[in-house]
């Protein structure tokens, strides 16, 4: 990784400090350890390459060389955030990098609950948020995030559990990693002063995959719910309306969505 490169790129982005790696086992990893030590509000860590990429209970994210962007942001919450609902910073970088797509790319993604970044229905990006604690008091929230640049960062599985894409598939230009970065860092903190707002809870529900559409909400491999999609309430929790006309909120956990139809 080029850090003089990277460093210019960032110069009027909100990050404070930044570890930068040619390859590391997970960037979510160091950040928590630094979060535990010396980190400042608003550092970065970035590598080319994850060996051990993680996803929401511990399945693997791919990171490959020159071809994903994966980094993870260290916050020191504020005595109003340590308030904040921790299941709304996984839309917050959700909103990051969706309008980062729009904004930089002219890209019109679309949010999957609770954590993922969608083209043309498909996984291009994946976000894990994190904490780290001191007894019971939380020191800091680890923002990861890996989207996916060029064609060779999909993941190698033949069928991976949800279908995989990339941002140049969609582009007429090769993608500029570092400026794309620089964007989602400025729209972190333009999101972070949001959370918890109307602005933030109407664009991501107005952003949100799968609204007005029939989907399951798959819990293990013997219970799923099937409603329509309705939206997102204030804490976060996804709304769905099953075929008897109940309304179900279904919270942040071990749950996947997916799309009836697939
Ligand atoms: P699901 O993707 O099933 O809805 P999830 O939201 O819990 O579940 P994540 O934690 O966001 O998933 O990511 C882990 C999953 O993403 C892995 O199970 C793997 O199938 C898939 N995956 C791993 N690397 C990539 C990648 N680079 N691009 C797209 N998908 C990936």
């Amino acid at each position: 990784m080029d850090e003089e490169e990277l460093r210019i790129a960032l110069k009027n982005s909100p990050v404070s400090e930044i570890r930068a790696f040619t390859s590391i086992g997970s960037t979510n990893d160091e950040a928590l350890a630094w979060a535990d030590d010396s980190a400042p509000d608003f550092s970065l860590v970035i590598a080319d390459q994850q060996t051990k990429g993680r996803g929401r209970f511990d399945r693997k994210w791919i990171t490959c060389p020159e071809a994903s962007l994966a980094f993870s942001v260290i916050f020191r919450p504020t005595s109003a955030e340590l308030v904040t609902p921790t299941s709304l910073y996984a839309p917050l970088c959700g909103l990051a990098v969706w309008q980062a797509l729009n904004q930089s790319l002219h890209l019109h993604p679309l949010i999957k609950w609770p954590n993922d970044i969608l083209l043309d229905r498909k996984k291009c990006c994946g976000i894990l948020v994190e904490a780290a604690w001191s007894g019971t008091s939380c020191k800091g929230i680890v923002l990861g995030i890996g989207i996916n640049i060029t064609a060779d960062s999909l993941p190698p599985e033949s069928s991976p559990r949800f279908p995989a894409t990339w941002i140049e598939k969609y582009t007429s230009a090769p993608v500029d990693r570092f400026a794309l970065l620089a964007q989602v860092l400025i729209n972190l903190k333009f999101w972070r002063e949001q959370m918890g707002q109307p602005l933030f809870f109407d664009t991501w529900q107005d952003h949100l995959a799968f609204r007005g559409e029939a989907v399951r909400i798959v819990e293990n491999e013997n219970s799923s719910i099937i409603g329509i999609e309705e939206g997102i309430d204030s804490s976060g929790n996804l709304i769905i309306r099953n075929d008897t006309g109940e309304k179900i909120l279904i919270e942040v956990g071990d749950v996947h969505l997916r799309p009836e139809t697939s």
